[in-house]
């Protein structure tokens, strides 16, 4: 084989990266995939290695070669130092944040970031004395007058959960930087094909690899990968914490990565036709999809990504819950389910006025988060136009 062995040749295309990035298939006896290595005890044949711990694998909980191989692939992909990889991509959230945060500190969240790191920051972090507030994910460089002197790190998370509100990565990173303030990334939306947090000034990049990178909805895995800077704390969390991911799950999510590329490629293009469909739907009130034209946030979705996922929200014209009900309880390929990424379609209400701090959600009607999945893209559209004939019955 020319290429070589790892993939690290520079300057391949991204669907290329997937395909041959963390693979070394000469170390496996020429097997083209990293086999799962189950593994505690790490053996030192002599008593010079085990003082020394300078062989490869010293602990399973450290590493394995099935770990390092998606760590190495997913270091790569987001253009960062070191990945370290934990059982679910909310450990991934908590396990960053400890890597930088102390008690007496302050931290920053987005009011549109994923739920249940509200839940985190609320009661755990609060308990250590480590304080967040909420900030208008729309706020761009005036993220500075948050700022406090204490105040050690800022998360972002584009598009935000549940409502796709874009954020301007760039201008939080320099402001943050301009006062020593971290910035970590929850980019899972997007994966690290279509946005490089850390090519856009974040400093640690956070994937809930349970979604599109594991991508069949058998496995939880996260990742967190850091630049130069962030590297050294995010490892020192890792063997403090004792953070490890499952080997299974580890494999699963090198297999799910080989496909990546083509799988986003067609949630991508349904994901837009579906939107595009029921934009145009007298039930629907507005569409939040950052890839769409008329969208707020499409502008800095088109200077900062490659691509969109298959996953956005419709928000309804008032209607009934009995109504509601008859258009969801019908579905036949849309499942009712909130882990998405993988090839079938989903969709689940929602509604953020519960828990939003900074910003006010405006209804009208209910919010149907949806996940476009790999189906044929008419058979979802039919699924859905059977939907609202039922809601009209009703
Ligand atoms: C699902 C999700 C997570 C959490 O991942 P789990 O693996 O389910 O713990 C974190 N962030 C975002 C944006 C998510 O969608």
């Amino acid at each position: 084989m020319t290429i070589k062995d790892d993939g690290h040749g520079g300057g391949e295309r991204p669907e290329t990266e997937v395909v041959h990035f963390g693979r070394k298939p000469f170390d496996q006896h020429g097997f083209v995939n990293t086999p799962v290595y189950r593994g505690s005890t790490v053996l030192y044949p002599t008593l010079e290695a085990l003082h020394a711990r300078t062989q490869p694998y010293t602990y399973g909980r450290r590493a394995t070669p099935t770990t390092r191989a998606l760590e190495d692939a997913l270091t790569h992909l987001a253009g960062g130092t070191a990945t370290v990889l934990t059982s679910s991509g909310l450990a991934a959230i908590s396990t960053a944040i400890l890597a930088f945060a102390q008690s007496g500190d302050h931290i920053l969240m987005g009011d549109s970031i994923y739920q249940p790191a509200r839940v985190l920051a609320d009661k755990m972090l609060k308990r250590l004395g480590i304080e967040t507030s909420y900030y208008d994910p729309g706020i761009g460089g005036d993220i500075a007058k948050h700022f406090r002197p204490n105040t050690r790190l800022v998360m972002v998370e584009a598009p935000g959960s549940q409502t796709f509100e874009m954020q301007d990565i760039p201008a939080i990173a320099a402001a943050a930087h301009a006062r020593d303030i971290w910035v970590l990334a929850d980019n899972t939306w997007a994966t690290p094909l279509y946005c490089k947090p850390l090519a856009l000034g974040a400093d640690v990049s956070i994937e809930a690899a349970t979604k599109y990178i594991v991508g069949h909805a058998d496995a939880m895995l996260g990742a967190i990968t850091g630049n130069a800077r962030a590297a050294k704390f995010l490892d020192n969390a890792k063997e403090t914490l004792g953070t490890c991911p499952g080997s299974e799950e580890t494999y699963l999510a090198l297999r799910g990565l080989r496909t990546l590329a083509v799988r986003l490629e067609r949630h991508q293009r349904s994901g837009l036709a579906v939107a595009e469909w029921l934009a145009a739907r007298p039930e629907v009130d507005r569409i939040l999809h950052p890839a769409l034209a008329s969208d707020p946030g499409h502008a800095l979705w088109k200077r900062d990504f490659s691509g969109a996922s298959g996953l956005f929200t419709a928000v309804l014209k008032p209607t009934s819950e009995k109504a509601l009900a008859a258009f969801l309880d019908g579905l036949k390929f849309f499942g009712m389910g909130y882990s998405w990424g993988g090839y079938e379609s989903l969709v689940v209400p929602f509604d953020p006025t519960s828990y939003r701090t900074a910003t006010r959600w405006q209804g009208p009607g209910p919010a149907l988060r949806f996940h476009v999945g790999l189906e044929a893209v008419d058979d979802l559209i039919d699924d859905l136009a059977a939907g609202f004939d039922r809601m009209k019955g009703a």
